[in-house]
């Protein structure tokens, strides 16, 4: 249990963010994903870019024979000078999709507490790290540092510091904004950041652009809408065993794109699929797995937890590859770089790639996590400190976002990693009845604030 003093400063502090909601983003959308227009630029750039990374792309077909999907998602999403979240990321009301937490602040802050109750949960260390993986615009960190100021009396003598893992160039100038009001410093000699700077709330933050520059020590990880990014394999059963979905130039159409298969198992058909896989079509992140891996070492040594939300499956879909752009499904293979391209997390996949060095809990629903974390009592607060109509239409227009089944509610799902002895005692099996029962990780099961 969560002691009751602190409890009761949680609680307080959680009803006390009432106070300070900031304007509303935006109404939110009526899907979540795609949302909005074109972007921010002009659609004859947008179609040159496309074809500019669609000329590389040929000529590199043409150079060495079909790539594998992972390849080309790379290419289309992080290539250095024309790829999709490089040159344009489109998050937010401005973009092609909308998260979570650019429809609601109340995401973010159920996120920020759920990191105190951990922390309050883990006997209070006096140090940690909030590292957010592929923060898009910086709301989501932006919404937790509002919280971890209004705690501030709790986190008094503890030393925070935020670490993202950006790659986009565009996008960590977006969150630097945000975050430091642009008040930053590239390339800084004395660590192993790309830039750094210090929040409005004086924290400082570091970018990065891989998980292990960031230095080592008790951190919590968030990862929202970030797995569902990185590059994916694609196999397909078929009469003489398992082949590859590759990528190639399309023979009869002149600068087009079409998928082929392996004409023989590849290197990732042996070392990716199962010999016990029921499904006919299968994708793999191994990216997924080694960032997985790398979190759960450093959990196993050093303490703290990761969040992941992302929309996916328990190891039970098939072709989930898909592309957004215009409010509408894209073609995943027509104009790279010119769309959002993506993916379901397959959280089995990510479970086994744990190794067991940390446990896991969830998949669960965003619906449930969210309730559990109070979300409704939050609602609550500030629907009754709103003065106008039209605020209280935008709080109940983004909760039903968040929560509705139909929505986002039952689409997204929480999965985290916490050290072993958080959720069970090492010796509970020898002396059962000597041990105090541990507190519930929030979100999975209730936040103890009464
Ligand atoms: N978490 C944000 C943004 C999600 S979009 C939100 O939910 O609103 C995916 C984010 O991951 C973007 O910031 C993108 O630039 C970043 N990203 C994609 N691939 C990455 C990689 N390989 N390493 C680090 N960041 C990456």
């Amino acid at each position: 249990m969560v002691p009751l003093p602190a409890r009761r400063a949680l609680l307080a502090a959680a009803r006390g963010l009432a106070g300070s909601r900031r304007v509303p983003r935006h109404h939110a959308p009526a899907a979540a994903r795609p949302c909005s227009g074109a972007g921010d630029e002009p659609e004859a750039e947008g179609r040159s870019r496309g074809s500019a990374l669609l000329r590389h792309l040929l000529l590199k077909l043409r150079a060495t024979g079909p790539v594998t999907v992972a390849e080309y998602m790379r290419e289309a999403l992080t290539n250095p000078g024309q790829g999709y979240y490089t040159r344009r990321g489109g998050v937010g009301e401005s973009g092609d999709f909308v998260t979570s937490p650019e429809i609601s602040q109340v995401f973010g802050e159920l996120i920020g507490i759920w990191c105190i109750s951990e922390w309050m949960a883990t006997g209070k260390p006096k140090a940690f790290q909030l590292v957010e993986l592929g923060p898009g615009r910086g709301s989501l960190t932006d919404d937790i540092l509002r919280v971890f100021s209004q705690l501030a009396s709790l986190l008094s003598k503890c030393d925070v510091s935020i670490h993202l893992v950006e790659v986009s160039p565009k996008l960590s100038e977006i969150q630097a904004l945000m975050l430091t009001g642009g008040k930053v410093q590239s390339n800084p000699e004395d660590n192993s950041a790309y830039m750094k700077g210090v929040s409005k709330t004086g924290i400082p933050i570091f970018w990065y652009r891989d998980i292990q520059d960031v230095p080592p020590g008790y951190s919590f990880y968030l990862a929202h809408e970030f797995f569902d990014a990185l590059p994916i394999h694609k196999f397909q059963r078929t009469e003489k065993g398992w082949r590859e979905v590759l990528v190639d130039i399309d023979p009869d159409v002149p600068d087009q794109l079409r998928f082929v298969l392996s004409p023989s198992g590849t290197p990732a058909t042996e070392n990716f699929i199962q010999p016990e896989e029921t499904r006919d079509h299968v994708e793999v992140c191994p990216e997924a797995g080694v960032i997985i891996q790398k979190l759960a070492c450093r959990i196993e040594k050093d303490g703290g937890a990761a969040l992941v939300a992302d929309y996916g499956h328990d190891g039970t879909k098939t072709d989930t590859f898909r592309g957004f752009q215009n409010h509408k499904l894209h073609d995943v293979l027509r104009a790279p770089g010119t769309a959002d391209l993506t993916a379901d997390v397959d959280f089995s996949y990510l479970r086994k790639m744990t190794q067991g060095r940390t446990a896991t809990l969830g998949p669960i629903k965003q619906r449930e996590f969210l309730k559990n974390m109070g979300i409704d009592l939050r609602l609550q607060v500030l629907l009754q400190n709103s003065r106008d109509t039209a605020t209280q239409e935008q709080l109940l227009h983004s909760y039903d976002m968040l929560m509705n089944p139909k929505k986002m509610g039952d689409r997204f799902n929480f999965f985290a990693l916490v050290p072993h002895h958080r959720v069970a005692h090492p010796d509970k099996k020898d002396k059962p009845e000597s041990k105090a029962p541990l507190p519930p990780v929030a979100g999975f099961g209730e936040l103890l604030l009464k």
